[in-house]
């Protein structure tokens, strides 16, 4: 049924071209679990996000990250409510400390020396994240396919920040100038960042990652490739639409124009956590300072029987640059 409201927006033009685009372009893409193939979710009202107390060293003064991360924040917030259940609520840095994939609070780390997670013992490795990235965010799921009610609830996401390969800045201020590093604009990407935390994924594939078969649009629509959606872009509005979402996966040096989600990403939210089923439940992370005596109260779960059926997906944000798409930017 969405598809075909979707679809009225292309009106005749859809009609006319059905016959030379091979798919439509995805107007939103949920996440899916791997064994099961069901979108991931909330089961609770609240996620807590927190930065790591060390941002952004000389690169970007400490106000002006936190002014992007909340400004990000507030950028889905304002828009979700109040059609969605869900809240992202910002805390504020507290310590400096390695992310962890089992304490529900979705942590925000730059990286500097090492665009990689370090080795949590001696007997483990270094999880390092593809260098094109400027950002991954990883999302912890309870992987039960055969418990429906359970499977695909996200319990736990991270967000970590390439600052190794990649200058993070203000895109709307003049450029720092003798920096060899390519310019991202940091709300732009965590904008998209904070789309994963919410279970979407892109709205196109990356020409090297495979979609499994069952990964599908929100109109049952294979998803196509991300060069498949900018040659789509010029004769189908979805496939545009579907360019400038937020859950687009790559972007220029310095754009800041996906730091508001569309109506097609909202929508994506939505659709899994509408107002009406809110289940109204937000508890502060046991490891967030001072809430310790809240996290005592919260075994909701035999923890070892949870943790046990984590699964974990990693979805990375690109910066490409392209300098066609460049240009084509410019174009009035
Ligand atoms: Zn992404």
């Amino acid at each position: 049924m969405r598809a075909l409201l979707a679809a009225s927006l292309l009106c005749g033009l859809a009609g006319s071209i059905a016959t030379v685009i091979p798919m439509e372009a995805s107007a939103y893409v949920r996440t899916r679990t791997k064994a099961s193939c069901r979108p991931l979710r909330w089961a609770q009202t609240c996620i807590f996000l927190q930065p790591d107390a060390e941002l952004l060293r000389t690169d970007m003064a400490s106000d002006a990250v936190l002014d992007a991360i909340q400004g990000a924040i507030r950028s889905w917030n304002d828009r979700l409510d109040p059609s969605s259940f869900l809240r992202l609520y910002y805390l504020p840095p507290s310590e400096s400390k390695e992310v962890s994939q089992t304490d529900r609070l979705g942590s925000i780390k730059f990286r500097f020396e090492r665009w990689c997670r370090p080795a949590k013992d001696a007997s483990s490795s270094p999880i390092c994240f593809d260098p094109a990235a400027t950002a991954v965010t990883t999302v912890t799921f309870l992987n039960k396919p055969t418990e429906p009610e359970q499977d695909g609830q996200i319990v736990d996401t991270d967000i970590d920040l390439n600052a190794v390969g990649y200058r993070f800045v203000d895109g709307s201020l003049p450029f720092p100038v003798g920096e060899k590093r390519p310019l991202v604009d940091l709300w732009n990407v965590l904008t998209h960042e904070l789309g994963h935390v919410q279970g979407l994924d892109h709205t196109c594939s990356l020409d090297f990652g495979s979609v499994p078969a069952c990964m599908t649009d929100d109109k049952g629509a294979a998803i196509p490739s991300c060069t498949e959606l900018d040659n789509m872009r010029r004769t189908s509005q979805s496939a545009e639409s579907a360019y400038q979402a937020a859950m687009y996966p790559t972007s220029v040096a310095g754009e800041y124009s996906r730091r508001i989600p569309t109506s097609d990403d909202l929508a994506g939210v939505i659709s899994t956590h509408p107002a009406f089923s809110d289940p109204q439940i937000c508890k502060i992370p046991s490891v967030v300072s001072g809430c310790q005596a809240a996290a005592q109260r919260a075994p909701h779960q035999d923890a070892a029987h949870l943790w046990a059926l984590l699964s974990m997906l990693c979805l990375p944000f690109l910066l490409m640059l392209r300098l066609r798409r460049k240009s084509e930017l410019r174009t009035p």
